[in-house]
């Protein structure tokens, strides 16, 4: 781990201006953000804002590269080339990646290094593997006016991908919008998120040494109203990927819409985690307590709704406090914090504002539920006991480090506690029946249902909800069936066949 004022120098290596059409443009940049490190407060950097001028020379660069130029013409083996050298310069620069998330976005290094790191270079070697094999299929058709046919089936790239990026995990839910795209041959225009486009930049940087040509990807910072928009609303863009919260997905459908443009929504989430009596309830408490706190609970994934079996949950709870209590808020970059800063002011008063709703409901505060007195937008890690489903805190998503227990007395009651919701991406059980784990497992409305572990992460399994948490899968096959069109060509053909 590096020190602080180490990292903090290393941010100056980093590029802040738009990237496209294979260079940085800081030409046009009347406009700047400013990004802040949630832990100290301070200004990182400042960043040119991508204005109306930089979204229509990158799509339309973008759209040129793939018609016309070398992007196009590039075969699936040498962007699978391409795809894995990029992957090994992530790879060889984790550590970089690393702090600059940590400085960015305020979480824990160690967890940038054991998950999002690695499963960015995952992502991109996996779809690298993909890049030669996307193959059509060959269909046996009915004759044409008495002439025989001959069908198949092709592949083709979307077009131009517009992937918008939301700041609690920027690199690796970059590289599973990027990595799918560019395998599938797309041209990529990401516009990573306000409060933390870092890691992005610092990918745009790679890109030419890993050998892509100018137009394959493109970074725009900017604000999600401004930049954002502009990109979700022109009308180069064939598809637009994105992840981040409902109503913003909302905005992206509204403008995909004109014109029918595909979309992959990857939104929010309430994800119930069911403890059953069974369960072993040391290991259960232990993934339970990183399904709520990693990454400061600022996960599309987080297990926020906490059902347990009534006959456990004394015994259970007082586990999970231990698990609450243990974690060590902090700087990132001093040794042994477990949990950082949230990522804004905005964002802490909106937590803040939960947890007052939670006591205000009713729920029995556990342990934390308070922000602590020193720099930083820091939230003690925070459980509410006695709730129930209806509440606010179990109802809408806080995206932050406040879990709400919830008792149920029978199998029934907690596959009903489970599903209802407005949300279905994700959900865990912990048990030790593996016939009610799977029977269970496919009662469950979520995309992805982990069993006896929270949440495993894998770019060859599709991801992705339904009802509120959005719609699409990214990632596995999925992820390249989402950035290409089917076509069926069918051949009639002149030569008979022997009767
Ligand atoms: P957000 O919707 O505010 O912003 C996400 C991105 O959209 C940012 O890059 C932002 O600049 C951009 N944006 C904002 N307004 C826009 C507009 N009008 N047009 C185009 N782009 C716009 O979300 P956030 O606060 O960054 O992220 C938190 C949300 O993301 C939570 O709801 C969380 O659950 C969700 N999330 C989902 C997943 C998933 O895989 N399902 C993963 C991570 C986060």
């Amino acid at each position: 781990m590096v020190a602080r004022s180490e990292a903090e120098q290393l941010v100056r290596t980093v590029p802040t201006e738009p990237y496209y059409a294979g260079g940085w443009d800081s030409s046009r940049g009347a406009d700047t953000f400013d990004v802040i490190d949630p832990v100290t407060e301070r200004r990182l950097a400042t960043v040119v804002a991508a204005g109306a001028a930089d979204v229509d020379g990158a799509v339309s660069f973008a759209r040129s590269a793939l018609d016309d130029g070398a992007w196009g013409r590039t075969d699936g083996t040498a962007r699978g080339y391409m795809l894995n050298r990029l992957a090994d310069l992530i790879e060889e620069r984790t550590e970089v990646f690393a702090t600059l998330e940590s400085l960015d976005i305020g979480k824990p290094g160690f967890e940038s290094r054991a998950i999002d790191l690695p499963q960015t270079v995952h992502a991109f070697r996996y779809f690298a593997g993909w890049a030669d094999k996307v193959e059509g299929r060959s269909i046996p058709t009915s004759a044409y006016m008495g002439r025989p046919t001959h069908s198949y089936t092709v592949r083709e790239p979307v077009g131009v991908v517009a992937a918008i990026t939301p700041w609690n995990s920027p690199t690796m839910i970059g590289a599973w919008k990027i990595a799918p795209a560019l395998a599938a041959g797309c041209a990529v225009v990401l516009k990573p998120p306000e409060d933390a486009p870092l890691t992005s930049l610092l990918l745009a940087s790679l890109i030419e040494e890993a050998g892509f040509p100018a137009g394959a990807f493109s970074v725009l910072p900017g604000r999600g109203a401004v930049t954002g928009q502009l990109l979700i609303d022109h009308p180069g863009v064939d598809k637009i990927s994105f992840t981040g919260s409902p109503e913003t997905g909302y905005k992206v459908a509204l403008a995909a819409a004109k014109g029918f443009r595909r979309t992959t929504l990857e939104l929010g989430g309430k994800s119930p985690q069911i403890v059953y009596a069974d369960a072993d309830l040391d290991e259960a408490a232990r993934g339970v307590g990183i399904g709520i706190f990693a990454n400061q609970g600022e996960v599309c994934a987080a297990g926020s709704r906490i059902l347990v079996a009534r006959a456990v949950y004394d015994e259970f709870v007082e586990l999970l406090v231990d698990q609450a209590r243990n974690v060590k808020l902090g700087d990132p970059f001093d040794e042994g914090t477990t949990m950082g800063a949230l990522i804004n002011e905005r964002h802490v008063d909106r937590v803040s504002r939960y947890i007052a709703s939670g006591l205000d409901d009713g729920a029995r505060l556990l342990v934390g539920g308070h922000r602590p007195e020193r720099k930083g937008y820091f939230i003690e890690p925070t459980l509410f006991a006695e709730a129930s489903n209806s509440m606010t805190i179990a109802r809408q998503e806080i995206f932050g480090p406040v879990g709400t227990i919830i008792a149920f007395d029978s199998d029934e009651e907690a596959v009903a506690l489970a599903n209802d919701s407005d949300y279905a991406l994700a959900a865990t059980l912990w048990t030790c029946d593996v016939s009610r784990a799977h029977v269970v497992a496919r009662r469950m409305k979520a995309g992805a249902v982990a069993i006896n572990g929270w949440s495993p992460l894998d770019p060859r399994l599709p991801w992705g909800g339904f009802k509120l948490s959005g719609q699409g899968r990214e990632l596995g096959w999925s992820g390249i069936e989402a950035n290409t069109e089917e076509k069926a060509v069918t051949a009639v053909l002149s030569y008979p066949l022997p009767r």
